[in-house]
């Protein structure tokens, strides 16, 4: 198997497993049972509270458990008036509000790069929200967090962040963010299980409104009721111990190296263009477009042949319209739809990159000639 698919989820830790294990049999109290084994599951939870509180450089009283990052960005969202809610156009689904106002949508540049002038143009007033994810999940561009910073605090604006592609990539550091309101993170991206997740909230005069996600028991300091998934969190709290354990830069020079393999043997393809291939770009990302093929279909080649990458971003796979990151970052038609994403992992190795593009030139030559209208770029050329 070779899985280049890390971005949609990865799999469960080794050490997180085993951290969790003992939540899932012998420590199955219900945190708010005031009994030994309800307090055991307690003190669990509040260990992996501060874990991610140090692993984050915050408080652990600013650390809520949530099932992940979509809960955590439509917490904030139903903490917002729409009309004082900016934010761009290529932000994950659950950041973006529908029926919010154009006038809230910051430009872009044509590598997905939020426009830090357009930012400083706008009649912000004190107290409005300006959400952004920091490392977007289609194209792995990361965004001028510390630029955003200084402008919050100019501005006087709410700073949210998804940082849940960003975690163990980027150093996050909430001490130095000191204008970041609020936060949102997903286990499943580092090694922790799927439906757990977070929401960071600052303890700040302007977080002093921030209102209740659900009501009912006293579990999460009332703003977020219901029976804690304990081993979740559990699982939660190790992964973000591991996330801050990493040797950031020197894992990313390391997986360069991997993604430069495969680029280099992708870009032998004919007609490939690489999306938002810039310096902003985190080395564990790769999205490109084939022209004349579908992407879905080559996807499902490769699946059969145990190599698993994504269209795009995951959370659109299945639709047959082109994404909304793609458009907006200016991808030509007639090579949207056949745009691939391949995220890596600290995990993936040489001989899997060489594997890969192996099978993957394979399969789109197979597609291509399967495609009678395919022509390749010299017959293009020639009409
Ligand atoms: N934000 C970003 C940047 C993501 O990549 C994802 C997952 N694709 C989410 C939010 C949502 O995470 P979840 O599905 O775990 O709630």
């Amino acid at each position: 198997m070779i899985y280049f698919d890390n971005a949609s989820t990865t799999p469960i830790k080794e050490e997180v497993l085993d951290a969790m294990m003992p939540y899932l049999t012998e420590h199955f109290g219900n945190p708010s049972s005031n009994h030994f084994l309800g307090r055991a599951a307690k003190a669990a939870i509040e260990k992996a509270r501060e874990q991610c509180a140090k692993a984050l450089n915050c408080k652990p009283e600013e650390i809520y458990f949530t099932s992940g990052a979509t809960e955590s960005n439509q917490w904030l969202i139903a903490n917002t008036e729409l009309d004082r809610y900016y934010s761009t156009a290529i932000e994950h689904k659950s950041l973006l509000v529908p029926s919010f106002s154009s006038n809230g949508v910051i430009r872009v540049n044509e590598n997905g790069i939020i426009s830090v002038c357009d930012c400083y143009n706008r009649p912000f007033r004190k107290g409005d929200t300006l959400a952004v994810t920091l490392v977007n999940n289609e194209l792995g561009v990361i965004q001028p967090i510390k630029e955003l910073n200084i402008l919050a605090a100019k501005k006087k604006i709410n700073l949210h962040v998804d940082a849940t592609q960003a975690v163990g990539k980027v150093k996050i550091d909430l001490q130095e963010l000191s204008s970041v309101t609020t936060l949102s993170m997903s286990g499943h991206k580092i090694g922790a299980p799927k439906g757990v997740g977070l929401m960071f909230i600052r303890k700040c005069p302007c977080n002093a409104e921030f209102g209740t996600l659900l009501s009912g028991g006293r579990q999460e300091r009332r703003m977020r009721a219901g029976t804690e998934n304990v081993a979740g969190i559990v699982g939660l709290g190790m992964a973000m111990e591991l996330a801050a354990s990493r040797n950031i830069e020197k894992e990313a020079n390391r997986i360069s190296f991997v993604r430069d393999i495969i680029k280099e043997g992708l870009s032998k393809i004919p007609d490939v263009i690489f999306n938002s291939d810039c310096g902003q770009q985190l080395p564990y990302y790769i999205s490109a477009s084939f022209k004349g093929i579908e992407s879905e279909a080559l996807i499902n080649r490769l699946s059969l042949r145990g190599v698993y990458i994504s269209s795009g971003s995951a959370c659109n796979s299945g639709s047959v319209f082109p994404s909304d990151v793609l458009k907006t970052v200016g991808v030509p038609d007639d090579y949207i739809y056949g745009t691939i994403r391949i995220s890596l992992s600290e995990d993936n190795t040489r001989e899997e990159a060489e594997k890969f593009l192996e099978i993957i030139t394979e399969e789109i030559a197979k597609l291509r000639e399967n495609l009678p209208s395919w022509k390749g770029s010299e017959a293009d050329d020639s009409n």
